[in-house]
């Protein structure tokens, strides 16, 4: 009989694939000793199972039955009885956390035959109604309308309607804490809220213990492919068909009075990294309450103090002794594990539970000071220190933050706790449809809510910064925006959110929508209009960490650079070269005009002699460019692309411009625009573009290669290194690159007569066509060189227009057609069948074929990792990209070396 349920402490750590994240650490916990409340697993697998089949495994049922019968045993309490009842939580775990994305049923087993011998024993009727009406606040939500796939309006859900019977009962009897609720105002309100679920949802609320397990069980296998899990899977690329498992725990309680209580703790800072145990807790509570960010949380000890909880007592003060079994705890944890723990705690009159204990979310700045700490302090090492800091982090950490000067000269009006680091400014919006939306048309936005709110997670991704006026450090918009880098502030408790009239009122301030404000994420101040902001990369604790990634990595990293200035950029970051040198580049932009204007005189030249004027006139600007980027990048290798884009794309619209030309040409402005009407293309991706421009009119070629060779030459006489590398695009068959190759020759032979000076030179070609890939090996006869340009590869292998691709991309990811964008990262299967197949055929011709990679996903995590097992030499990426590249590098290097010894 294949095994679905486990109890805790039939399972492992190890086991979290089937067990989840959260069953599994439940279990070690629960080996190790620490006081973990009894309670089973249900895998993963019968999640999978379930959303296959519609059913569940036939043996579930008895499976479940017999751990129930085990977690009695040991609490010496029964599910479902008049007395000694035993409780229970039904939580979701899948393999990796997903913060607040699916369900939890708390207090499952409260009905009319459990409640008055809970009073009873209890002498806490209190209690008991208010753990009785978060069960039916719950579990009509999860169970009885989101499983249910209803979905109502905004602010008309089942949870709203009974948050607005409890809010009417607060303000008639003039409450201002839940906490004031008595125990007959409670059970008043668990009648007002059956009574709701009956007249909302059409249905009674189940008054059966077993129908109430089951319900919740389904509900948080069901919340799996539920709308906000769905999204944050698409976003953090996490696999449909992992499943989640669900937990089933005897319930202990936070909220039985003054000597009860419930937390949320990490071993070390999140937000910094520093080596202190930081946490929050609530008096009398239970753990959702935390984490919804409903009361402003204390603080766990002296260093968790805030502005905002300075007024509250700690755990550290009020109750010591038990701080310090937590802390023990914290220790035991951080040993077993050695990293970093985010863990939920409850104390039940006195006695201390823990609930969970997983890997804690962290930001940037904390996962490298963790890292690079923890190797000091020899709880890991160097390699699992280069393990532990995401790719993703050092993007992070390479974000901008709010430039000092311009805030010392600017006053905040609006302080909250920093959730998530680094600066950012934008517009106001209000919803999470706006945020979305607003970004979507390259508006940069700032999402303002009143409190957190797993729902948000699509807008919560599209904005820069999100501010929330409550909540604390460890709600869950907190944990998402840090696990996403995102600069983020919550718990600004005197900002009034408004999101009717969408106002951001702060005392006599009022903001609207799209009003601008700037957010120090790292410091929690919130100011209005966008101040400057700057790099923050120049911290020594990068420049080492840094320096031991190179010790562990093989593939190379180069950049895509175009201009000196990118060039310096990269090679700060440690790029080793230039991988792409776009030379249309000098085309565009500032101090583009002159170049620019003999450039369209080139392109609509229609005699061979005016363009071979145009073509000298223009050669000391292309030279000029040329040189100055080699100088920069002094010795190491760069990559020289041949003029690319299709020509009309620079022919000239503008009338006056028109006219400008048509003096220079000495021909009509009329005749300037039908010459420019000429080449206009249907399909100028797969038009006259590439190397096909040189096939036409070879000069453009004899120009650009001559300025190659002279600038290296110059440069070679000057006393520096140069080896550049000549790489001829859009390439389809070996007979354009033999034909290329003859005019480099005769130009190369030119040159060294003009110079006297040998310029060493590699020739290659971009590999972007499908044919390419196919005819590899004829390729390589001519080609020193491959370097994927996945950009059009990818265009030319979906047949999906990299320009166009944005209007229907969404849906295939919303449906799931594609997991990721392939633009992005690349596409593994497909693109991935190519690079491989033309990487083989490719040194088959040429064993020292040198293969590097230069479309945009060559900053992609996942696609370096591609690469690095694709045997390319290097990737190239973006100058911003380079570090990220460089770890995505170092750590394919290291898990494909686990997986060697694995024998995988
Ligand atoms: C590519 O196609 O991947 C590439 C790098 O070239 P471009 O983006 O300039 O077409
Ligand atoms: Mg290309």
């Amino acid at each position: 009989m294949s095994k679905y349920v486990y109890l805790f402490r039939e399972g492992s750590a190890k086991m979290r694939d089937l067990l989840g994240g959260k069953g599994a650490n439940l279990c070690e916990m629960t080996r190790l000793g620490m006081p973990v409340p009894p309670g089973f697993v249900i895998t993963t697998e019968v999640c999978v199972h379930h959303a296959r089949e519609g059913k569940y495994p036939p043996t579930l049922d008895e499976q479940v039955t017999a751990a129930l019968a085990q977690m009695e045993k040991e609490m010496g309490l029964k599910f479902g009885a008049e007395h000694d009842t035993l409780l229970l939580s039904c939580r979701s775990g899948a393999r990796r956390s997903m913060p607040g994305m699916m369900e939890t049923v708390l207090n499952v087993g409260l009905c009319s035959k459990t409640i008055p011998g809970l009073v009873q024993k209890t002498r806490n009727e209190r209690f008991v109604y208010d753990a009785y009406r978060r069960l039916i606040m719950m579990y009509s939500d999860v169970v009885m309308e989101k499983a249910e796939n209803i979905e109502p309006e905004e602010g008309e859900g089942i949870r709203d309607r009974m948050e607005s019977l409890m809010a009417a009962m607060k303000k008639k009897k003039h409450y201002t804490q839940d906490t004031e609720l008595t125990a007959s105002d409670l059970k008043e309100l668990c009648s007002q809220f059956k009574r709701k679920v009956k007249e909302v949802l059409g249905k009674e609320f189940p008054d059966d213990p077993m129908q109430q397990l089951w319900g919740a069980i389904g509900a948080v296998f069901k919340s799996w492919n539920g709308k906000r899990a769905v999204s944050y899977r698409r976003i953090e690329h996490i696999p449909d068909d992992w499943g989640t498992a669900t937990n089933v725990q005897s319930m202990v309680f936070g909220n039985m009075g003054e000597t009860s209580a419930t937390g949320v703790a990490f071993t070390r800072n999140p937000a910094t990294g520093e080596n202190r145990f930081y946490g929050e807790w609530l008096p009398n509570a239970q753990g959702e309450d935390v984490v919804a960010g409903i009361r402003t949380p204390n603080p766990l000890n002296e260093e968790t103090k805030n502005p905002q909880n300075r007024h509250l007592p700690s755990l550290q003060s009020k109750w010591p002794s038990l701080y310090r079994e937590l802390d023990n705890i914290r220790i035991a944890l951080e040993k077993h594990y050695t990293d970093m723990q985010d863990i939920e705690f409850t104390i039940q009159e006195s006695k201390l539970f823990m609930l969970q204990c997983r890997n804690g979310k962290r930001t940037g700045t904390a996962a490298l000071n963790m890292a690079m700490d923890m190797l000091e302090e020899s709880l890991i090492d160097e390699k699992t220190a280069v393990l532990r800091v995401e790719p993703g982090h050092l993007d992070e950490l390479l974000h901008p933050i709010v430039n000092p000067d311009a805030e010392k000269k600017a006053k905040p009006f609006l302080t909250g706790l920093p959730a998530g680091p680094g600066g950012a400014f934008g517009k106001i919006v209000f919803t999470s449809v706006d945020a979305v939306e607003w970004t979507r048309r390259g508006e940069k936005v700032i999402l303002v809510r009143e409190e957190t709110n797993p729902e948000d997670v699509e807008g919560m991704r599209a904005a820069t910064g999100i501010l929330t006026a409550r909540g604390g450090m460890t709600s869950h918009a907190a944990l998402v925006a840090r696990g996403w880098g995102k600069c983020c502030i919550v718990g600004a408790g005197e900002a009034v959110v408004d999101s009717e009239s969408k106002q951001l009122i702060v005392g006599s301030t009022r903001l609207k929508e799209g009003d601008l404000i700037t957010l120090n994420g790292t410091k929690g101040l919130v100011y209005r209009g966008a101040l400057a902001m700057m790099d923050a990369s120049e911290n020594p604790r990068f420049q080492r960490f840094m320096k031991l990634v190179d010790r562990f990595r093989t593939l190379g990293v180069r950049t895509n650079a175009d201009t000196q200035k990118d060039a310096k950029v990269a090679r700060d970051y440690g790029a080793e070269g230039i991988g792409l040198f776009r030379t249309e580049h000098m085309f565009y932009g500032k101090g583009s005009d002159e170049p620019l204007f003999l450039l369209r005189k080139m392109i609509l030249s229609s005699t061979p002699g005016e363009r071979q004027a145009a073509v000298d006139e223009l050669y000391p600007f292309v030279k000029r460019d040329i040189k100055a980027t080699l100088e920069v990048m002094d010795g190491l290798p760069v990559t020289i692309r041949l003029l690319d884009p299709p020509l009309h794309e620079f022919v000239p619209k503008e009338k006056d411009k028109q006219e400008e030309l048509a003096k220079a040409l000495g021909v009509k402005p009329s005749d300037v625009k039908k010459r420019g009407e000429a080449l206009h293309e249907s399909n100028p991706m797969m038009g006259h573009r590439g190397v096909r421009l040189g096939i036409t009119y070879p000069e453009i070629t004899e120009m650009q290669v001559r300025a190659i060779f002279e600038a290296s030459a110059e440069l070679i006489k000057a006393g520096k290194r140069m080896k550049p590398e000549i790489m001829v695009p859009v390439t389809c068959d070996v007979g354009e690159l033999d034909a290329t190759r003859v005019v480099v020759d005769r130009i190369y032979g030119e040159v060294k007569k003009k110079t006297g000076i040998d310029v060493p030179f590699l020739y290659g070609t971009m590999i972007e066509i499908p044919r390419a890939c196919l005819l590899a090996d004829e390729m390589a006869k001519s080609a020193q060189f491959f370097s994927f340009g996945t950009n059009d590869l990818t265009q030319m292998t979906f047949g999906f227009s990299r320009d166009d691709a944005g209007t229907f991309l969404p849906d295939y990811l919303k449906q799931g057609l594609l997991s990721a964008d392939p633009f992005q990262t690349i596409d593994q299967t497909g693109v991935g069948q190519l690079i491989r197949m033309s990487v083989e055929k490719g040194r088959a011709t040429r064993s020292d074929l040198k293969i590097g990679i230069c479309g945009e996903q060559g900053g992609d995590p996942a696609s370096v990792e591609f690469c690095f097992k694709a045997g390319l030499n290097y990737v190239s990426c973006s100058p911003f990209r380079v570090p990220v590249a460089r770890l995505a590098a170092a750590q394919a290097n290291l898990k494909h070396k686990e997986a060697e010894k694995r024998g995988v």
